[in-house]
């Protein structure tokens, strides 16, 4: 695996591999990587003849507030687990790299980035979609592999590519949970026992919703309210939100119809975690994406 960390050396690159017909995939990542990314690598080395890994810590998708500056880093492990799973590229710049001084240009995708997440973390996707958009210009990437983990993430993305006719297909792959059922995240690494335990909640929360409708249930009102029972119960925990959106775009839904995301995110201690389940209904019957 080479680690490239000049966006000039990466563009060559990509232009070489190009000449040659290569496919390339591509994963944006932030490191401290786990199970979650690299599934979504695993998933590029095996469909694409190339596959590019990023490692950013992205500073203009952090509020003033939130933790840039804590967020783990560990580029020595990192790097060693990519090796071991076949990756050809590791693209690491520093953040002058990325955002040399004097830049001016963002880029958003209206309305949907004031949903979910984005009420608490009004500037959060105007990052994401920002430096997404810089380093799909970088590595031109066939594919990018992203989770549903982040589930308004992909979706929004998704509607950057098609807006902007970008030449990328998007593919998003299922959440990789703990045994217990708590999604791996990089940010788990913040909790001590009794926030681990707390943070099972949010798991526990999108069960209730599942069994809810599964016994027919389908009213968002009533299934919000039971979702937020137990998170309520948990002296540790405390809701930004919990929501059921349409995938289109993303508002808030009165009934579950053919297709939903349910959506939280809650703060535990002072880590903010958020968690996803997207349901189908169709004449066969009810499925869940968890
Ligand atoms: P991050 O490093 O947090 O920016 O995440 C990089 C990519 O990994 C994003 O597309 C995330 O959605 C994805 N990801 C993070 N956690 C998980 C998980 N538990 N399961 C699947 N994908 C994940």
């Amino acid at each position: 695996m080479k680690k490239i960390t000049k966006i000039k050396e990466m563009k060559d690159v990509v232009r070489n591999l190009k000449s040659q017909g290569k496919i390339i995939g591509f994963v944006p990542t932030m490191g401290y990587l786990h199970e979650g990314h690299l599934s979504l690598v695993r998933s590029s080395v095996q469909k694409a003849d190339t596959t590019v890994v990023s490692i950013f810590v992205n500073p203009t998708q952090f509020g003033p507030k939130e933790d840039f500056k804590e967020y783990p880093r560990d580029i020595k492990r990192d790097s060693a687990c990519l090796e071991r799973e076949g990756v050809d590229y590791l693209f690491f710049p520093d953040t002058e790299e990325m955002y040399p001084y004097g830049f001016k240009t963002y880029v958003e995708v209206q309305d949907m980035q004031t949903k979910l997440c984005g009420r608490s973390r009004p500037e959060h996707f105007r990052g994401v979609c920002t430096v997404v958009l810089k380093l799909f210009n970088i590595v031109n990437p066939d594919l990018a592999f992203f989770g549903q983990k982040d589930a308004q993430q992909a979706i929004i993305l998704k509607n950057m590519v098609r807006d902007l006719y970008l030449d990328v297909k998007i593919e998003v792959l299922p959440i990789v949970r703990e045994k217990d059922g708590l999604a791996l995240s990089s940010r788990n690494e913040y909790l001590d026992k009794r926030e681990r335990q707390t943070a099972l909640v949010l798991y526990r929360s999108l069960q209730k919703a599942k069994k809810m409708i599964m016994e027919g249930e389908r009213k968002a009102a009533q299934i919000i309210e039971k979702m937020k029972e137990p998170i309520g119960k948990e002296p540790l925990a405390e809701i930004d939100y919990v929501d059921i959106v349409d995938l289109d775009e993303l508002s808030s839904v009165e009934a579950i119809g053919q297709e939903a995301l349910i959506a939280l995110a809650v703060c535990v201690g002072k880590t903010r975690l958020i968690d996803n389940m997207i349901v189908e209904i169709d004449e066969k019957g009810v499925k869940f994406k968890e």
